[in-house]
């Protein structure tokens, strides 16, 4: 579930001629989606439903709430699994989220719910176990993400001030831009594989290491 919403307050008005109700009403259960859409059709079924019980108690026996006006008077649809960052400069666009970090600061969380593929757009980030792997500009990674369940397999952070990352919800993506969603794919999992070859590398270091090491001490 790459969406949810948070601090979701809605106003609800009767269309009814001269009703006078006219409320907000606040979401405190957790509603999450697939994209953003969902999330917000998922919390206007939520608060008619709401609105509607206290409607009618009070004008239900002349009309009930029928296809009330219902706005969203503040909250977010957030990308679920993106590391909380108030201080970052954050953009949407269309399902895509952008972020800015500074050297050292994690961008995304070993173990962490994997909702979005990161795309480096300025700057550059690495996995914090292994610093030689490098992120570049154009650079993807969150592999994870393209697995249902799958929670983030390693910390990565952001090499320099001013690191610049998007944050793809890869199934929205590919509704959107089909060519930038396999672009991404097949970056992600060049990616993974490159990851999985340097583990063989080292395995096979260790495994010479193992051998010379005299056995029984
Ligand atoms: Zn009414």
């Amino acid at each position: 579930m790459p969406y949810k919403l948070k601090n979701g307050i809605y106003s609800v008005r009767c269309r009814y001629p001269r009703c006078t109700f006219h409320t907000q009403m606040e979401v405190q259960r957790n509603i999450a989606g697939m994209t953003q859409k969902d999330v917000e059709e998922e919390a206007k079924k939520l608060v008619r439903d709401m609105a509607m019980i206290k409607h009618d108690a009070m004008h239900g026996t002349r009309h009930t709430l029928r296809n009330p006006e219902i706005r969203k008077v503040s909250g977010a649809y957030e990308l679920i699994g993106a590391s909380p960052n108030s201080a970052a400069a954050v953009a949407e666009d269309g399902g895509t989220t952008y972020r800015e970090y500074q050297k050292g600061e994690v961008i995304l969380k070993k173990g962490e719910n994997a909702a979005a593929v990161c795309e480096v757009v300025s700057g550059y980030a690495y996995p914090v176990r292994n610093k030689n792997h490098r992120y570049k500009a154009g650079d993807c990674f969150g592999a994870a993400a393209l697995v249902a369940g799958q929670s983030r397999t390693a910390d990565i952070a952001a090499g320099t001030d001013g690191t610049r990352v998007a944050f793809y919800n890869i199934i929205e993506l590919s509704k959107q831009n089909p060519k930038k969603a396999r672009y991404l794919f097949n970056q992600v999992m060049e990616d993974t594989f490159k990851v999985i070859r340097d583990l063989e590398v080292s395995i096979d270091r260790l495994e010479q290491q193992v051998e010379k090491e005299p056995v029984g001490r």
